[in-house]
């Protein structure tokens, strides 16, 4: 039986202990018809599939020789040196990404969403690679593409055209980047990427690293187009570094509004950056996700595609220590990037899709600080990991 599985003896979310079944890859109600598989949870906390809100799966060096990284500070060095280090390094988006949604899996996350490089040089290589992986793994793990100018969008002519050409071959979401600081012209950066979205009746995800008064600049940007297209609920913020800045007569506003566009905010909980104010945002209704970003690529060193390790980020960053604040941090992977990627049927109650993690701890708050493995995954139904190793 395809899809079906009694999962007996877990805890879900650290509750009582109880069985959780699913036929035809969905969470129903018992009790279980004679025959089902059985997958024993020894008395586990049960999760829902952890998401992966933000990461760049065309571009992970992992299984691939150290690479040295002497690249300079600024951002724009960042992308000029990855477009140089494409041409000679064997960077296949196919392969990478496979290795490390594989990873991603592994460590319990069931959605991804990666943002894909489209530029003048590489075209569509990314999001055709990706889009291959995606579909070699539709059983395992559910990809999310958004079609990301990682080298600027209207200083690159030809940039839009490609866009518009990822949108047709499959990509959910158009990405965007700095309007003002790698643009240079704000205004007509996020009028095209909302542009297109309309067209293409896609979200939006922006990438925002823009500091202090410029990144709020933008961000009211984003937030009036959001507003002006009806697109509240469809867009995304990721870094909104911005919003770390100490002024609060500028960072209140711009989280109410935030607020009242449904625009979601991502953050890795960069150790290096100023990060948005997860406790206010989320007491002003925002949704907060989380993300991996890069990992392991031309740009930093780091990562390892586990979302619980970034969830134990998010409770240091926001220096979280009781245990209640440490299950914001996990609401952070599970639930808030289940709702700002508009996932549905997301949980572990009947009507939801199969899809849930197992982990060895007696409470939430210890999952996020000890981040126990092995660990078993269930997609849909099908057991794709089982005690740490991906199931053939
Ligand atoms: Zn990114």
């Amino acid at each position: 039986m395809p899809n079906d599985l009694l999962v007996q003896s877990v805890r879900p979310l650290g509750g009582d202990l109880s069985d959780i079944l699913i036929l035809a890859g969905r969470i129903v109600q018992g009790p279980a018809p004679a025959g089902v598989p059985i997958l024993d949870g020894g008395g586990r906390i049960a999760l829902p599939g952890l998401v992966e809100a933000h990461t760049h799966l065309d571009k992970s060096l992992i299984g691939l020789p150290w690479y040295r990284n002497e690249v300079g500070p600024r951002l724009i060095d960042k992308i000029e040196n990855e477009r140089k280090v494409r041409r000679t390094l064997p960077i296949d988006p196919r392969r990478q990404s496979e290795r490390q949604a594989l990873l991603s899996v592994a460590h319990g996350s069931t959605f991804i969403r990666s943002h894909v490089d489209v530029d003048t040089e590489c075209g569509l290589a990314g999001i055709e690679g990706v889009m291959a992986t995606r579909e070699a793994l539709a059983d395992v793990v559910a990809i999310d593409l958004v079609a990301f100018p990682q080298s600027g969008l209207l200083v690159r002519p030809g940039t839009v055209e490609l866009l518009e050409r990822a949108l047709r071959l499959g990509a959910e979401t158009v990405g965007g980047l700095d309007p003002c600081a790698i643009d240079r012209d704000p205004r007509g950066h996020v009028d095209t990427v909302f542009r297109l979205a309309d067209k293409f009746g896609r979200g939006v995800d922006i990438h925002l690293h823009e500091p202090n008064d410029m990144g709020a600049f933008s961000m009211e940007l984003i937030i009036e187009r959001t507003i002006a297209l009806g697109m509240q609920g469809k867009v995304m913020i990721s870094h909104a570094f911005c919003l770390g800045m100490p002024d609060a007569t500028v960072v209140d506003p711009l989280i109410d509004a935030l607020a009242e566009a449904r625009i979601a905010i991502m953050t890795t909980a960069s150790a290096s950056r100023t990060v948005p104010p997860l406790k206010r945002l989320v007491q002003a209704g925002v949704v907060v996700c989380a993300g991996s970003d890069g990992i392991r690529d031309t740009w930093g060193p780091y990562g390892n595609a586990d979302m619980l390790e970034r969830a134990m980020f998010v409770g240091q960053r926001y220096n979280l220590r009781r245990d209640d604040e440490l299950t914001l941090a996990l609401d952070v992977i599970t639930t808030g990037g289940a709702r700002a990627l508009n996932l549905e049927g997301y949980g572990l109650t009947p009507g939801c899709g199969g899809d849930l993690v197992l982990v060895d701890a007696a409470t939430i708050a210890e999952v996020v600080a000890q981040r126990p493995r092995p660990r078993t995954v269930v997609k849909r139904g099908h057991v794709t990991v089982r005690e740490g190793m991906l199931e053939p």
